[in-house]
């Protein structure tokens, strides 16, 4: 981080819950302001321009989708939202509504800073990195030259299909973010996510799982998030 302290905007209604998230960021050198409701929220976000916004789903005053949607009408701040709904549907369509993240309660500290650092690493588009030109993401043991479109696990070569590489480079563009079925199939295939559509996407995730996870039963680099979509494991921040 530079010296300019990030600042984490935290809404919550919850006191207890708001309390140990800023005990947390503080500790972790970030500025915090705290919002109870969404209208407090809303007034404040045009005070202040904070870096990331922490969104509580369950706020007394407003449904928090809302909150996010009028946040990004004029923002495109990372927004994480905090969940203690465990349904799926929530989370798709809080995603979809343009929410960077979530994270569901009960959490500890250690989530909550790297998906935070996850958030910011994004808003600052330090995605890959410049090697002579060229174009080489890593995570963990994996990497990816984008200009030779080659990929390499702990230094071998994979040979990936056309589709599987742009699956895989997706994912590195969102590393550490999860991405909806939905985000997923529009983006590869210009289609709509349904059950075909999502039977190819599964498919092809096993191949790409086949070829680069030393055991792909337990996958270390392509996470499954549930009902939800794929993560790319951020092994580097
Ligand atoms: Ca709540």
């Amino acid at each position: 981080m530079s010296n300019n302290k990030t600042t984490v905007m935290i809404i919550e209604d919850e006191n207890a819950i708001r309390n140990f998230i800023t005990t947390i960021l503080n500790t972790n050198g970030y500025k915090t302001i705290n919002a109870k409701n969404g209208k407090e929220a809303l007034s404040l976000i045009g005070s202040y321009v904070p870096d990331v916004i922490l969104l509580d789903l369950g706020l007394p005053d407003m449904d928090g989708l809302d909150v996010l949607k009028s946040v990004r009408e004029t923002s495109s701040t990372p927004v994480i939202v905090i969940s203690a709904r465990t349904t799926e549907g929530e989370k798709v369509k809080a995603l979809d509504m343009g929410a960077d993240d979530y994270i569901t309660k009960p959490f500890g500290s250690s989530e909550l800073m790297a998906r935070i650092r996850t958030a910011l690493r994004h808003s600052h588009k330090v995605l890959t990195k410049d090697l002579g030109g060229q174009e080489i993401f890593t995570t963990g043991g994996l990497s990816i030259d984008f200009s030779a479109r080659q990929i390499t696990v702990e230094g071998k070569e994979v040979h990936l299909t056309q589709i599987e590489f742009r699956l895989l480079a997706l994912l590195a563009k969102y590393v550490g973010r999860v991405l909806t079925y939905e985000f997923i199939i529009n983006n590869i295939w210009n289609m709509q996510s349904d059950k075909n559509s999502q039977q190819l996407l599964r498919v092809n995730m096993a191949n790409i799982r086949r070829k680069i996870e030393g055991n792909p039963g337990i996958p270390k680099y392509v996470l499954t998030e549930v009902g939800v979509g794929y993560r790319l494991a951020d092994l580097d921040s």
